[in-house]
């Protein structure tokens, strides 16, 4: 038995996605409120008897393991990796599925995260520096924090000593190399070590802060270099951690630094994360996207503007997130501190977080004590630039008349002005992402029918009859009705699937669930059915005139008349099949 049956065999479908999504007996299934899209009536169903969910509103569902991918956002090996530790399945090894590259790395990066554990077991001082910092032992146990001590290759022979080559340990992040001996010795020395979890929890890669002195000569922060598990532009500090309060409040807040993400959960925020003092890439500002429409950028008053630009808050406008700002108070702009002497000031801080339009505005008219023309035309040029980035256009057309209201200037210069500036930028702008799993028109079509003859066998004989398989664009559902022709025994589902690939038996149980949920009458069946393949064949027959058309086009530039003549018999022809069909 395969791993992943094993889990099958040992897990049921209700009880994974309960982990996650409260559900609700509605007969023989569950329904919920889906996770995956915002809505007030339930249309996310789960079926103990096929093991198998679907949102009828996103149009996607699967088995445990695709809903595990998509509610961690993780790879289907993670998700295999979480649902073998609740099923308690240990995953060998030799597993081919797991024995990777990857998963050498990911090992390496376990067992170094033990070793700093055990580290800073044995350091007062380190220790002593953390309390001081107001970190409680439980946190520290929770974000796995570590120390990296003072020597060149303690952790490289930690690591050989159990086996591993020096060539993974590399790959791994934790040796650097001496230019000119081309001996190497661990990059991680006298640091205080956050290891960096991907989305399913395991330490991928990792921040080291010095500790002792500050030395103006070592970097005040250390990172892992981007390795085969560890992707810099991908990963997200605190995400693994704070992914289910961030659905669940829709809201992400975001702070800067480790220390700071790490007191924020402490202190109860548990839908913080951190940039690590970068900007938000746009891969990880789509990664929150599946998490939450609102960010709480958390920013030093005085360097406001500054820090828009530096937490990337023009894309996460473009990409349609509602972004807003808590400002820190001048005196003490460190979350980390803040919290530290007074968690309910940090939770005001919060509460009183502004859109971050509000900000903007402040911020610009601030400057200027008069409007004189020329500080509203800076004012102007200031604003405009984030007006362009709003997406909604009501949300847009808002903000420019509260400009042009407080400049006391017509409306319709700013839009002028606005244009302008789109135009100079255009080109410039953030594609969205392309709905993955977007289903076209003919595959759920396809899908439909093949769903509804199966359910109500009684009209199958009809469908057989009305469809040529051969016309169905969609090879797995083609593949299943060419079988279904060939079946010559009276229909009963359990036997004909005995006919079907295991894949084919999935497919059929799931296309039955999507139909049974259509709760059609009796009556409308055939009725649906019928739309169904008449649907169907029109599909057909246009992709073959538009085919026709084009060769059309390229006989007549080679100028053979006959083929033309040919071909335009073969488009009559058609022509007349269709509108047949639509009589
Ligand atoms: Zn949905």
């Amino acid at each position: 038995m395969t791993p992943i049956d094993e889990i099958k065999n040992r897990l049921d479908i209700v009880e994974v996605i309960q982990d996650y999504v409260k559900l609700k007996k509605a007969g023989k299934d569950y329904k919920a409120l889906c996770p995956f899209h915002k809505e007030k009536n339930p249309s996310f169903f789960v079926s103990p008897s096929k093991q198998i969910w679907h949102c009828f509103s996103c149009n996607i569902g699967g088995d445990m393991f695709t809903f595990v991918q998509k509610i961690e956002g993780v790879e289907f090996a993670d998700a295999l990796r979480i649902l073998a530790k609740k099923a308690g399945v240990v995953l060998k090894r030799e597993d081919p599925q797991l024995k990777s590259q990857r998963n050498i790395l990911y090992q390496i990066c376990e067992e170094a995260t033990e070793f700093f554990q055990e580290q800073l077991q044995k350091n007062k001082a380190v220790q002593d520096y953390l309390k001081n910092r107001g970190l409680e032992n439980k946190t520290i146990e929770e974000f796995k924090i570590g120390y990296a001590m003072d020597s060149w290759d303690a952790l490289y022979k930690h690591l050989t000593e159990l086996g591993y080559k020096e060539s993974d340990i590399e790959k791994a992040g934790f040796l650097a190399k001496k230019e000119t001996s081309n001996k190497y010795y661990d990059r991680f020395r006298n640091r205080i070590m956050f290891p960096i979890f991907d989305l399913s929890g395991q330490a991928a890669g990792f921040s080291g802060r010095i500790f002792g002195k500050e030395d103006e000569k070592k970097a005040k922060y250390v990172n892992s270099p981007d390795t085969l598990i560890y992707n810099k532009s991908r990963i997200i500090y605190g995400l693994d951690k704070a992914k289910m309060e961030i659905r669940q409040k829709n809201q992400c807040v975001i702070v800067e630094g480790q220390f700071d993400l790490i007191m924020a959960h402490q202190a109860g925020s548990k839908n913080a994360i951190a940039t690590s003092g970068s900007a938000l890439t746009i891969d990880q500002l789509h990664i929150l996207k599946r998490y939450a429409e609102n960010l709480v950028f958390s920013f030093d008053a005085d360097t406001g503007g500054e820090s828009a630009t530096k937490r990337a808050v023009a894309p996460a406008q473009q990409l349609e997130f509602n972004v807003r700002v808590a400002i820190l108070p001048v005196e003490d702009k460190d979350p980390a501190e803040i919290i530290k002497k007074d968690k309910k000031k940090w939770e005001n801080i919060l509460e009183n977080s502004k859109p971050i339009m509000e900000f903007y505005f402040e911020n610009a008219f601030s400057k200027y004590q008069n409007l004189t023309v020329d500080n509203k035309r800076e004012i102007a040029k200031e604003l405009l630039y984030p007006i362009k980035n709003i997406t909604n256009v009501v949300e847009q057309a808002h903000w420019l008349q509260a400009l042009a209201s407080r400049l006391k200037i017509d409306e319709r210069k700013l839009v002028e002005a606005l244009q302008k500036i789109k135009a100079r930028e255009s080109g410039e702008e953030i594609p969205s992402t392309p709905e993955t799993r977007q289903v076209s028109r003919i595959k759920s079509l396809e899908e439909h029918l093949l769903g509804l003859v199966l359910k109500y066998s009684q009209h199958l004989d009809f469908a057989k009859e009305e469809l040529n398989p051969n016309i169905l664009i969609i090879p797995e559902v083609k593949n299943v009705f060419v079988k279904l022709k060939s079946f010559k025994e009276s229909f009963d589902l359990k036997s004909f699937q005995k006919e079907l690939s295991p894949e084919e038996v999935y497919l059929t149980n799931y296309l039955i669930f999507k139909v049974e949920y259509c709760e059609l009458e009796e009556k409308e069946v055939l009725d649906e059915i019928r739309c169904a393949i008449k649907e169907i064949k029109i599909y057909n027959l246009r992709d073959k005139m538009s085919q026709v058309s084009l060769d059309i086009k390229e006989a007549e530039e080679n100028k053979d008349k006959e083929k033309i003549e040919d071909l335009k018999r073969r488009f009559y022809k058609l022509t007349e099949e269709l509108n047949e069909i639509n009589i």
